[in-house]
């Protein structure tokens, strides 16, 4: 399926429109398409500093694509997603969608498509699209679909699909190395077998709800944790051949990446955004050194995070950086950020 290292990651700036307090407060926008090179599908974008500062810098930036207002989340899954669905579902690879950028970037419009239904998310498109490919390909009976979803807050791991009334006292997981391969395997995570998209769907907002209550429970910021949503597709052909595969797709909406300092926290807070700040770091880490052809060395252990996506990014995996960005001068410093974050993972 890929070609080389770099071809394996794929870097995707999404610029969301401005919001209503920035339409009132004219606010000036800083980020610019400067050349789209649609042969090699790669785009330049200009990055301007706003006029209070003492000197104006117009910054440079490649990446494999840009989307702005013009363009609907269907877009990005055309362009970049499809494939890698159409791969774990019908030859069994893994990958990985990552959704990066400060709060209010649009990382859970992306991901998760808008409350009024206006526009669905990476999520619900990718469903659809594994059961439409099962269902063409004449073999349904063969194929097993589960879901899985969990959170991972202050480097702590949580079931969000763990049933309400269960037995088990704490949604907390563990991970632990798996002994029959290199990965690392999640205790006691629940799998959901799902035979429809709806009841897939199901599942999803059963987590989403699970997450909300218990940041609600525990008077926590949803903001500062990560989540991902697995979803793990396996096709056993019970001929002679015996031919089993297994593909897993993961969609990881990472916690915002603002600064502390900016966002006023203190206490057990900070110490929180420490690891916030430590896991993105890591995750930065880590892809950055699957794109460098010369490294053999992968950090994978130095957070949660990287530990327990070991067998879902690198090697022959396929991995999607969607880095979310304001249009405003206002969000210019948390944008650079951005950038410079998504940049350095190509
Ligand atoms: P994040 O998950 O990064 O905190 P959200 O996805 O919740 O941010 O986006 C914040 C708000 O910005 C949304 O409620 C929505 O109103 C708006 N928004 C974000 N992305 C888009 C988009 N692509 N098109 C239209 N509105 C968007």
């Amino acid at each position: 399926m890929l070609s080389n290292k770099s071809e394996s990651v794929k870097v995707l700036i999404r610029c969301r429109p401005f919001n209503q307090n920035e339409i009132i407060n004219h606010s000036i926008k800083c980020i610019d398409i400067q050349q789209l090179d649609n042969k090699n599908h790669q785009c330049t974008i200009k990055l301007i500093s706003p006029k209070r500062y003492r000197r104006r810098i117009s910054r440079l930036f490649r990446f494999d694509s840009f989307y702005d207002e013009n363009h609907r989340t269907e877009h990005i899954f055309q362009d970049f997603v499809q494939s890698l669905v159409s791969d774990v579902t019908l030859n069994g690879y893994s990958g990985t969608v990552f959704a990066y950028g400060q709060t209010g970037s649009g990382k859970s419009w992306t991901m998760a498509g808008c409350q009024c239904q206006s526009e669905n998310g990476l999520i619900s498109i990718a469903i659809e699209n594994v059961f439409n490919l099962i269902h063409q390909s004449n073999d349904e009976h063969k194929f097993t679909i589960k879901c899985a979803y969990l959170e991972i807050y202050n480097e702590e791991l949580h079931d969000l699909l763990l049933p309400r009334n269960s037995s088990k006292l704490s949604s907390r997981l563990e991970l632990r190395e798996n002994p029959r391969s290199s990965g690392v395997h999640i205790t006691n995570l629940t799998w959901k077998n799902v035979y429809s998209i709806d009841e897939c769907l199901k599942f999803k907002r059963f987590g989403d709800l699970a997450r909300t209550m218990g940041s609600t429970q525990m008077n926590r910021d949803s903001s500062r944790s990560h989540t991902m949503f697995s979803l793990s597709i396996q096709y056993q052909n019970n001929s002679q051949t015996k031919l089993f595969r297994q593909g897993k797709l993961n969609f990881v909406d990472l916690a915002g990446s603002e600064r502390q300092i900016k966002t006023g926290v203190s206490g057990q807070q900070l110490l929180g955004s420490a690891k916030i700040n430590l896991s993105l770091s890591a995750l930065n880490k880590v892809i950055s050194s699957l794109v460098q052809t010369n490294t053999t060395h992968i950090p994978y252990r130095d957070s949660k995070l990287t530990r327990l996506l070991q067998d879902s990014i690198g090697g022959t995996t396929k991995t999607i950086m969607i880095a979310c960005i304001s249009p405003s001068e206002d969000n210019y410093d948390e944008t650079l950020c951005t950038l410079r974050y998504a940049s350095r993972t190509k």
